[in-house]
């Protein structure tokens, strides 16, 4: 592989941007691998990547119906923190955040990770108990966060309201080494060191069926033809349900439209990310310049990968009311991606019914931030074909046994 450095950079600027080779092979597929990966979305890419990395399976494919990224990896507003409630939780995410730190320097790929910080702002008073609740959490799980007054979120966030008619920022549980990354970078870089590592990625490759054998995984069938495998990972976010039912299971997941807005470039005003759980809506500001804007998801159970006017109007009016400031700004772009939510808002990592066929999904409207972590963990899953610590607790079969991990309240509505 191509190494990426400072050096390089200068050295293709000499030479008028000649030198630079592919970032990962495009290939056909071969007629059967040890693992197959559907979905080349962050935490599928990631999965295939510490398949390689830390258990030395690469003869995997990591088939992609789109293009790699373009699903909710490439759709979404970045926001990286680790501050939940539960144990199986912040485990996993802090695992996460903490290979965010050096994953630029592992892929030897910029993915400008900026760890500006997160506030959740506490706008009710049961928000503050939640809030100091999960700052008590956090301390226990040694997961840094603080809650903080609002004078120190004022002193943080200039441009806020601090004593907006309706709804007053009482405190916020700040995370200093929370932030953000390029979204598609993450994905670019993982699909870059899978390649690397002799993985095939082969996009506009859907699948459309899983075939068995006595109860275990033989392979898929593909718009590029049958492909064999010995194990089998879904990992294709709001299509779980799709995919499980191919191969003959059903999940408890419900599949809908998660929405985004950009607005117009402006001069750097907020250097942390900000959300509103109350008033519904969360802000950080681009290095471009632009103020990413993130609201709810629809009401209702849909495919569709689109924005809706309602949802910039409900999501600006909340945000307004916090921030005066962006009232006059004009809205650039708008889309939204399709999530996967479960009933206790956390993800599943999991066998399945099906011998050799695994799961990773759930991860809802936060699942950006939980790539590394969910990469390393569902692979550990994959190569030894059982969860190990950080995944055992998120298993399909807990919602029949009654074990939910109730993250509601840190990612029900936000990020
Ligand atoms: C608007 C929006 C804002 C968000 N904001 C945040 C945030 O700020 N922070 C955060 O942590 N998370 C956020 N999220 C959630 C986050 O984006 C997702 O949890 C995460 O990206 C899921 O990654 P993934 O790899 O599982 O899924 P995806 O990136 O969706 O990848 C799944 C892939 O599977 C492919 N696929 C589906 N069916 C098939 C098939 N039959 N055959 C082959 N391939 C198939 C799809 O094409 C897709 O590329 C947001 C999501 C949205 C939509």
């Amino acid at each position: 592989m191509q190494r990426y450095s400072a050096f390089a950079v200068a050295r293709e600027a000499l030479r008028n941007h000649t030198g630079w080779t592919r970032a990962w092979a495009s290939r056909a597929p071969r007629s059967k691998y040890d693992v197959i990966i559907v979905g080349a979305g962050g935490h599928g890419l990631a999965t295939a990547y510490y398949l390689g990395k830390t258990f030395g399976i690469t003869n995997v494919a990591v088939l992609e119906k789109g293009w790699l990224g373009g699903g909710n990896t490439g759709r979404n507003t970045t926001i990286i923190r680790s501050n939940y409630l539960q144990d199986p939780s912040a485990a996993i995410y802090e695992k996460s955040r903490s290979l965010y730190e050096d994953l630029s320097q592992d892929l030897n790929y910029n993915l400008m990770f900026s760890p500006r910080g997160v506030i959740m702002l506490a706008q009710t008073h049961h928000e503050v108990r939640g809030y100091q609740r999960t700052a008590h959490a956090n301390a226990l799980q040694g997961v840094q966060t603080e809650f903080i007054g609002p004078e120190r979120v004022k002193e943080l966030v200039p441009i806020i309201d601090v004593n907006g008619p309706r709804y007053p920022v009482l405190g916020g549980l700040w995370q200093a080494r929370g932030g953000t990354a390029r979204h598609d970078a993450v994905a670019w870089g993982y699909a870059r060191a899978c390649s690397d590592m002799g993985m095939d990625i082969i996009q506009q490759c859907e699948v459309t069926g899983v075939s068995t054998e006595g109860g275990q995984v033989t392979g898929v069938t593909t718009t590029k033809g049958d492909i064999g495998c010995d194990k089998l990972g879904l990992v294709v976010a709001g299509h779980s349900g799709a995919l499980a039912a191919m191969a003959g299971f059903r999940l408890p997941i419900e599949s809908v439209a998660l929405q985004a807005l950009v607005s117009e470039p402006i001069k750097p005003c907020m250097d942390v990310v900000v959300m509103a759980n109350t008033v519904h809506g969360y802000m950080s500001q681009s290095d471009k310049g632009e103020m990413v804007i993130g609201g709810g998801t629809d009401g209702f159970n849909n495919y569709t990968q689109r924005g809706s006017f309602h949802h910039i109007e409900e999501t600006v009016r909340a945000l307004v009311e916090t921030f005066p400031i962006i009232s006059r700004l004009k809205m650039l772009r708008q889309w939204g991606g399709i999530v996967d939510m479960t009933g206790d808002r956390s993800p599943i990592i999991s066998k399945t019914p099906v011998g050799g066929v695994f799961v990773n999904c759930g991860w809802g409207t936060g699942g950006f931030k939980a790539i590394p972590g969910s990469g390393w963990a569902a692979a550990e899953m994959i190569a030894r074909g059982e969860p190990g610590p950080l995944a055992e607790a998120f298993s399909m079969n807990r919602f029949r046994e009654g074990r939910f991990i109730d993250e509601s309240v840190a990612a029900g509505v936000a990020h």
